[in-house]
């Protein structure tokens, strides 16, 4: 079986930025629904002097993860803002102080075993920074038994995006760090590092960070977009499949992102949470091009003054092109999950004429997983959500392959979301008929008794 992938330009312009540190912006926006799962709640009011590494917010639920202040100051309001997802969402608006001063109960947590290793995760606050954006130690949260691999995601595959590359070349005693945590705690059979070959300074510098460790190895992947999709890095470097429906753990796999991994062998070590975040500025609007150390909160407009701008930014986008979302505000804030915030210049912005499908075919030939998006898009548009689960739509990861390759520029990673929220919808009242129909028969059963 082969995966299927496209080829895109890689526009690695920022590979050889290390991170420089803003300066502290004058206000953060910190939203409580940054992770997938239940929003935080928050644990502050307004007028409360808060700290760098202060808890703001807890978990709001098992699938979820606490927040913490990236900046020392005050908070000015809690309110409800609206959030990049187009929803309004309880935020924590937070007036810095300039003085960055440290939480003083910031101490390394006690990790003796599994369990205290998990739950050190969750108070990290850490979730998939790769993007995914899902509480890491909700992963975690399985038997040792269950684990054969664990893949460290360094596959970074969308166009512009350094930010992971930054971590494995500046930071990699911390992954390799991370990686001993895991192996100490689940020993799984084998921890490879996946990293496209278009990175082989990565490459190089993973195997010289862990040449002491057993069970180790690093895999340089061909630079085909989406390498770094949690199915395909897992196909690739395993030749697993996780089935519909299933989890990663459910083939003996988990999959953490380079970047992840090296955050929590940090707050192991000392104590310090997820509070800022490393992002690659860029596109054709940026006058300098650069990975930047921000607080979590800090806007996209504070972010932009500092690298400048060439001309006035027509499109920007939370993360790459490919899988990256475009914000309606420049107040829209760095959010845990956000690696990359690109500027674009009105030419680059310009959406491209939609024609009629010519039925080429090359969405599906793309689709790394063999999906017929321009089938799904006939099914959307006819309202027929029993042929939409015929054609699995709910397995689309948005990659946007098929959208990249079409001629006629259909706009099909939109039409997926849709059409996946129409078979969501359908799925829900079907269950809820069936539920009905099921309690009229018990009355009905009971009555007769
Ligand atoms: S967006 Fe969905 S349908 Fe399109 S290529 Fe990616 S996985 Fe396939
Ligand atoms: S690639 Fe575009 S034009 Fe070709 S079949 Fe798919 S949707 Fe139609």
């Amino acid at each position: 079986m082969k995966l299927h992938g496209i080829h895109v330009p890689h526009r690695k312009n920022t590979v050889d930025s290390t991170p420089v540190r803003m300066p502290v912006p004058a206000v953060v926006t910190v939203p409580m629904s940054m992770n997938i799962g239940a929003p935080a709640k928050p644990v502050v009011k307004a007028g409360d002097t808060v700290k760098v590494g202060q808890l703001i917010a807890e978990a709001g639920g098992f699938v979820s993860a606490p927040i913490y202040s990236g900046v020392s100051g005050k908070v000015k309001k809690i309110d409800q803002l609206l959030g990049s997802n187009g929803r309004y969402d309880t935020t924590i608006v937070i007036e810095s102080d300039g003085q960055q001063e440290v939480y003083e109960g910031i101490t390394p947590p006690q990790v003796t075993d599994l369990d205290s290793f998990v739950e050190a995760v969750r108070q990290s606050g850490v979730i998939g920074l790769g993007g995914a954006g899902f509480p890491t130690a909700v992963k975690l949260k399985v038997k040792p038994e269950q684990v054969e691999e664990i893949i460290i995601n360094g596959a970074e595959c969308e166009p512009y995006i350094t930010s992971d590359t930054r971590t494995m070349l500046d930071d990699a005693d911390s992954i390799i760090e991370g990686v001993r945590l895991l192996q100490k705690y689940y020993a799984p059979q084998r921890v490879i590092v996946g990293i496209e070959d278009n990175k082989p300074q990565c490459v190089q510098k993973m195997k010289e960070a862990g040449r002491d460790l057993s069970g180790y190895e690093v895999a340089a992947l061909p630079a085909i977009y989406p390498q770094g999709g949690e199915k395909v890095l897992i196909f690739n470097t395993t030749g697993k499949i996780v089935p519909e429906g299933k989890l990663p753990i459910d083939v003996g796999a988990i999959v953490i992102n380079c970047t992840t991994l090296a955050v929590i062998a940090k707050y192991i070590k000392t104590g310090m949470p997820l509070v800022e975040k490393v992002v690659t500025v860029d596109g054709s609007a940026v006058a300098k091009p650069q990975n930047v150390i921000v607080p979590v909160g800090t806007s996209m407009k504070d972010v932009l003054d500092f690298c400048g701008v060439k001309s006035e930014p027509k499109k920007v986008l939370y993360g790459g092109p490919m899988m990256g979302i475009s914000v309606a505000s420049l107040e829209a804030p760095v959010m845990k999950n956000t690696n990359a915030v690109l500027a674009f210049a009105e030419k680059e912005a310009q959406a491209p004429v939609t024609t009629a499908c010519i039925r080429c075919g090359r969405c599906a030939a793309h689709c790394p997983l063999n999906l017929m998006p321009a089938s799904i898009e006939t099914a959307y548009v006819n309202n027929e959500p029993e042929v939409l689960k015929e054609l699995k739509v709910n397995l689309c990861m948005e990659c946007g392959c098929c959208a990249f390759g079409c001629p006629a520029h259909r706009p099909l990673v939109q039409v997926n979301k849709l059409a996946k929220a129409m078979l969501n919808q359908y799925n829900a009242q079907q269950k809820a008929l069936l539920e009905k129909q099921k309690e009229k028969e018990t009355k009905e059963a009971a009555a007769n008794v």
